[in-house]
This record gives structure tokens, sequence and C-alpha cells, in this order.
């Protein structure tokens, strides 16, 4: 008997799916929202498997496997993005082969990839993220000091300061979830009140996206609900 081809990615037509249903009921265009896949703890060939079955955008945590990923997916076109912590002795390498960082939280990272961004390459597009709820196990900016950091942050000349990022607690309810991504919107709409060109707010992963497209999300940031349960991350 024959079989019907496999989806050689279910994962990513499923969380596509979702995400446009979620859009038409908060009256959104699907295309106003990307979809990073967050390719920690993957192994090369998952990665590979969803880029050729259509994902563009990869978030790497880990500078290390982001390499190993980016060899594995040699000359596929792949949008990338930095959404871990950022220490500053390691900004370089991610000035040279990112195309995003979504994880900006103080001036000192910002000024040296700003430093550090080629010349041949466009401005690095950046996201300061934003700590809510004041959480010590998690890092970002403390909602008062936002403005003065996007302020300085948006007048480094290599960095395209394009909005703000957050993780914020995980919550059960919608409604909850709601509030958090709510308050994020509304923390880049008073910095586009300031004069500050802002499009993009990185928010939403696997258990709450659904929530962050009906606040406003245009970047969400997802693993587990397209490859499955993470891996037990390698020891190094
Ligand atoms: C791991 C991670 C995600 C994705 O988490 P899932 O729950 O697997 O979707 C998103 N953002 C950041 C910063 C992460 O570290």
């Amino acid at each position: 008997m024959l079989t019907a081809p496999q989806n050689p990615s279910p994962g990513l037509a499923r969380v596509r799916e979702r995400i446009a249903r979620a859009a038409r009921e908060a009256c959104r265009d699907p295309a106003s929202v990307t979809l990073i896949g967050v390719a920690k703890s993957q192994p090369a060939e998952s990665i590979t498997t969803i880029v050729d079955g259509g994902l563009a955008d990869l978030g790497e945590n880990y500078l290390q496997e982001a390499e190993e990923h980016a060899a594995a997916l040699a000359g596929r076109p792949v949008r990338w993005h930095f959404i871990g912590a950022l220490q500053s002795n390691k900004t370089r390498p991610v000035a040279e082969r990112f195309d995003w960082v979504h994880t900006v939280d103080r001036l000192k990272i910002a000024e040296r990839l700003s430093a550090q961004r080629p010349a041949g390459l466009p401005p690095l597009a950046v996201c300061v993220q934003v700590n809510l709820a004041g959480e010590a196990s998690k890092s970002g900016v403390a909602p008062a000091e936002l403005p003065a950091l996007a302020q300085a942050v948006a007048r480094l000349p290599r960095l395209a300061l394009r909005g703000l990022m957050a993780l914020p607690p995980e919550e059960q309810e919608v409604a909850r979830q709601r509030h958090w991504f709510r308050e994020l919107r509304l923390m880049r709409d008073a910095l586009v009140q300031r004069g500050l060109a802002l499009d993009t707010l990185s928010m939403g992963m696997s258990g709450d996206f659904e929530a962050a497209i009906a606040e406003g999300a245009t970047h969400l940031r997802i693993g587990s609900a397209l490859f499955g349960p993470r891996p037990p991350p390698p020891s190094r």
C-alpha cells in the first residue's frame, strides 16, 4: 500500500496554523507576525529540516551552538537572532554574525555591539529586554530605567533600535498572560510617543504565543511547540 509522503516539519505547519488563527481573531495580518524558531539544544539535523521546510528565522541562546547550526546550514538563507544572555566579552562574534539581538539590557553591551558591527553590514537590529516583574532570575532592564536606556541605545550609530523584548512570568491564565504582554506594548507605545521609531514587540513562546499575538507581538520566539520537547543541553 502506498503511503502519502510525510510532512517533514509537522510542528511548523501546526504552529503556523495557530499563528494564523490567533492573528485573524485579533484582526491582524498573519504576515505581521514573524516566527523565530528557537534552536537551543536542538541537533543540527532538526534545524536543517525545519529551515528546508520554510522557516526563515532562527533564535540562538548560545554562541557555540549557533556556530554548529550555522555550519550545518551553510548556504541557506537564514536570519539569525541572538536571544540569550549576552556577556560583554562575547559581543564581537554576535555583532559580526547575527542579524538581530533581542537581549540588550545595558548600555555597555549596546556600545560594544555598535563599535564591533562590521562596516560592510547593515546596522544590527536590536531590542531592549525588559524585566517586567522584576524577577531576580531574569535579565532585562527595570521598567523605570527603560526610557533612558532606550534613548541612549537609539543614538548608537551601528545599531537600529527596533523595539522591546520580554520573558514575562509564566502564567496559566490567558488574561494574566495578556496582562504582561500589554505592559510591554504600553512601554513601547510610550517610547514611540517620545519620538523613537519602534516597530517591534518580541514576545510570546510556546506556552503563551496566542496571548502575545492578541497584544501586538511582532516576533514570536518558539522552541518546543516547533521541535517537540527540548533534548537535555549538552554538558559544556
Ligand atoms: C528557550 C527560549 C524560548 C522558547 O521557549 P519554548 O517554551 O520552548 O517555546 C524563547 N525565548 C527565549 C529567550 C528562550 O530562551
